[in-house]
């Protein structure tokens, strides 16, 4: 039985939130009303490095350069993973019987029992190379002949070889 499974490349696509937000049509967002975009005393801190004026909402001091603010949640600055896997696997798996010449199992069994050490049974078989030399060599000391035995008790009836 021969098996061929084709297993297709599974694509994978990943789209980050940049790249689906650029298909996205651009708007000019306007200003909020409700939010002045810069009232003096609030929306703004001060860096606890160098202690200058900054923007509540900044992360990187403006002055210093350092970090002041954690950055946002981990689940928001990862890019949203598409995982696009369409699984298109071919299984051409078929029962593949050789169709030989049938044999019976019964005939070889009782011919290789009898006279497995001449290779009768292989004559049988139709192998006739390993047959002669089974005849010549008393079925491989015999060896040959037992194993054959053993093989072909456990055959189907009828066999093909
Ligand atoms: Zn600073």
């Amino acid at each position: 039985m021969e098996t061929n499974i084709t297993e297709k490349e599974t694509q994978t696509t990943q789209q980050p939130i940049q790249q689906a937000a650029a298909q996205q049509p651009i708007q000019t967002v306007p200003q909020q009303p409700m939010q002045p975009a810069a009232a003096p005393g609030t929306g703004t801190v001060f860096c606890k490095f160098c202690g200058s004026q900054i923007a509540a909402e900044a992360v990187i001091c403006t002055h210093c350069g350092r970090q002041v603010e954690q950055l946002q949640s981990a689940q928001a600055v990862q890019p949203q993973v598409i995982i696009n896997n369409s699984n298109s696997n071919v299984n051409t798996n078929t029962v593949y019987v050789p169709m030989g010449k049938p044999k019976n199992k019964w005939v070889a069994l009782i011919l290789c029992f009898f006279f497995g050490v001449f290779g009768i049974h292989r004559f049988y078989e139709g192998k006739i190379g390993t047959g002669i030399i089974w005849f010549f060599t008393l079925g491989l000391f015999g060896i040959g002949a037992f194993i054959d035995f053993i093989r072909i008790l456990f055959k189907p009836n009828p066999y093909y070889v």
